[in-house]
């Protein structure tokens, strides 16, 4: 069953219409071939592993800008056969990419170790479709320990509070009269599931709470579950209609050009846009009171690539439990 599952997962990556929403994801893009570009010295006559090549951009910039010896690009996505085109089509030497069909947990690669792994990763919410494995994977089993490099390797995953009466009424009121017919049954899915949306960075009314960091470099499979309990402070009296969760990446750790790019609210958007949990009505809040509540993040039990996310507040006034 785990199989039938991935092999869907692998197949959304094989059109190029996902590919090209991640290629036009400029501060995405940019922020990667920017960290090639500004650390020449470390890419220079190096064996590079990109975990999950896609249309190749990563091994063709670390060989172009990086001037890389070598990069191995595998993908478990046909992409990778375009990829194979796209090298040649760009006229890249034949011996400076090797590309590798298959899941990276599978394959088998031409050396044993190698100099840096570069990859993009990331789902919404950061760790959502679970690949974060698939790197401290080929970290474990392929990265030279002493002097390895991982590019991107430093995360950080935030919450906030905000207030939205259009979002709040679009997403969730909306399902209490649709043409005069109640559907509730409808809001208690929308209640439960984290939504992936642009919040203009005005509907934000709390401080910010880191909820988790994540070193590539250390990190775990048991990373992917954490429990966080969290304070933010209200900023602006009102109403607050649910919370909103981004992302930080950073590519750091040893090297001299720092790269950092966020996807929160107040940066400017990316492909992963925030992840929103609705309250299952608006509250009253008040300037200056602080919200105290927990976060759990679990491995879905059946989902290979889910995850669940378990949202407490603990202040008596929310009385609620969202899942
Ligand atoms: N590096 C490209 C594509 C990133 S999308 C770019 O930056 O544009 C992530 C890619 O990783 C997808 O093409 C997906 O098929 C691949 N992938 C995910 N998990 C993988 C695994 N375990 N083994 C091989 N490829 C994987």
């Amino acid at each position: 069953k785990d199989d039938i599952q991935d092999n869907g997962y692998f197949a959304t990556y094989n059109h190029y219409d996902i590919h090209k929403d991640m290629l036009q994801d400029t501060v995405r893009t940019e922020s990667y071939l920017q960290s090639i570009k500004e650390n020449v010295d470390i890419f220079r006559n190096k064996i590079v592993l990109d975990v999950g090549c896609g249309t190749g951009i990563l091994s063709m910039a670390c060989v172009k800008y990086g001037h890389a010896k070598m990069v191995i690009a595998v993908d478990m996505s046909d992409m990778i056969y375009d990829a194979m085109a796209i090298a040649k089509e760009n006229n890249i030497d034949e011996s400076k990419i090797v590309f590798i069909h298959g899941r990276i947990e599978d394959v088998t690669l031409p050396v044993d170790k190698v100099d840096i792994i570069i990859s993009e990763w990331m789902g919404y919410f950061l760790l959502f479709e679970c690949m974060l494995e698939s790197i401290i994977f080929a970290r474990d089993k392929y990265l030279d320990k002493e002097n390895g490099f991982i590019l991107p390797d430093d995360f950080s995953i935030h919450l906030s509070g905000f207030h939205s009466e259009k979002l709040y009424h679009e997403h969730v009121g909306y399902w209490s009269d649709v043409y005069g017919f109640e559907m509730n049954t409808i809001t208690k899915n929308i209640l439960a599931d984290g939504h992936v949306m642009i919040v203009p960075a005005e509907d934000i009314i709390t401080s910010d709470c880191c909820i988790k960091n994540l070193d590539v470099y250390t990190c775990s499979n048991e990373d992917l579950s954490f429990t966080y309990p969290f304070t933010i402070q209200v900023l602006k009296s009102g109403s607050i209609s649910g919370f909103i969760c981004h992302f930080d990446v950073n590519f750091a750790k040893n090297l001299i050009q720092k790269v950092h790019f966020s996807t929160s609210a107040r940066a400017t958007p990316t492909h992963w846009k925030q992840t929103v949990f609705y309250l299952p009505r608006l509250y009253s809040v008040q300037e200056g009171e602080d919200i105290h509540g927990k976060i759990l993040c679990q491995r879905h039990p059946h989902e290979k690539r889910g995850l669940i996310i378990h949202l407490h507040v603990f202040d008596s006034k929310f009385k609620f439990y969202l899942e």
